[in-house]
């Protein structure tokens, strides 16, 4: 699984920057947070392809994370797509997405499913979920984060022999969570033979906001939080009648949630030089990355 943050300039490009859109891959799979004008660019020059996009997460209604959209579903219609696109937003995504369809007068070959939603698990997959939470913003904006399951302990081979077992299908039966019975009555349990299960992976995607409660509370543990960093500590004032956040503020957030991997993202051009913002978010935490428009962040499995 990788991050790849895509555009990572707020409210206006740069040279530099693109505006604000990440994408998640995981297992081949895409899934794209915003998209801000120009994020078909950013995906090629990542070497993203728009067909690989499983779904997309619209943080809110502020023309620089979504901008981008209607271009995007005008590229899909071009070749036919048998899975279904999900859109998932806050109220008002829905509204937005139809009116574009409408004027623009585009056609989606494809299913195009529009989820408008609240705090709380918006998809529950197989192997993982996505999650919204409710950020601080001055419009109605949500985060997202996905969230894998527990995957099985680690397969002990030498506590399988011990009982019994010879190497063979029985092995995958019992990785699958099912019991077996050996030919002389004996059952032998999962359990018997698996490690502890291994935590699954977190990565949460939050801007545009304030430093908010409810993005800490999920942050904790995370591997990567991707979070407005729009301003330096010198603008806290500023960052909050704005409804964004200082680094300086995201750090120590992040710090306490004991996060892995700190992005901040949603950088404002008044920064053509983020090392300021660099050394002021690493003198909490030392890891924090500024984000910068393709970067490419493995999440390993823990
Ligand atoms: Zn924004
Ligand atoms: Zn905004």
């Amino acid at each position: 699984m990788k991050v790849i943050t895509l555009g990572t300039s707020g409210a206006v490009p740069t040279l530099k920057r693109s505006l604000p859109a990440a994408a998640l891959q995981r297992e081949g799979e895409i899934f794209l947070f915003d998209c801000g004008e120009g994020t078909q660019m950013q995906l090629m020059k990542a070497k993203l392809s728009i067909y690989k996009v499983e779904k997309i997460f619209i943080s809110h209604l502020h023309g620089d994370h979504v901008v981008g959209l209607p271009g995007l579903l005008m590229s899909l219609g071009q070749t036919p797509r048998e899975k279904p696109l999900f859109i998932y937003g806050p109220r008002g995504i829905k509204d937005y997405v139809l009116a574009n369809k409408k004027h623009l007068n585009f056609h989606c070959e494809y299913e195009l499913l529009l989820r408008e939603v609240k705090e709380g698990i918006i998809s529950e997959e197989d192997k993982y979920r996505f999650e919204a939470v409710a950020l601080d913003h001055n419009h109605l904006s949500l985060g997202y984060a996905l969230i894998e399951k527990e995957r099985p302990g680690k397969f002990s081979v030498e506590k399988a022999k011990s009982l019994g077992l010879e190497e063979g299908p029985l092995f995958g039966k019992l990785q699958r969570g099912e019991d077996i019975k050996l030919e002389n009555g004996k059952v032998i349990h999962p359990r018997d033979v698996l490690g502890k299960p291994r935590r699954g992976r977190k990565v949460i995607y939050a801007t545009d906001t304030r430093p908010c409660p409810g993005v800490a509370k999920l942050s904790q543990g995370a591997d990567v939080l991707i979070h407005d960093g729009m301003f330096s500590q010198q603008e806290e004032k500023e960052a909050r009648e704005r409804g964004h956040s200082t680094v300086t503020q995201v750090a120590r957030m992040a710090k306490d949630a004991g996060v892995n991997r700190l992005i901040l993202t949603h950088i404002s051009s008044r920064y053509p030089d983020d090392n300021l913002l660099l050394k002021e978010a690493r003198t909490i935490f030392p890891s924090a990355i500024i984000g910068r428009d393709l970067m490419e962040i493995e999440v390993p499995l823990p």
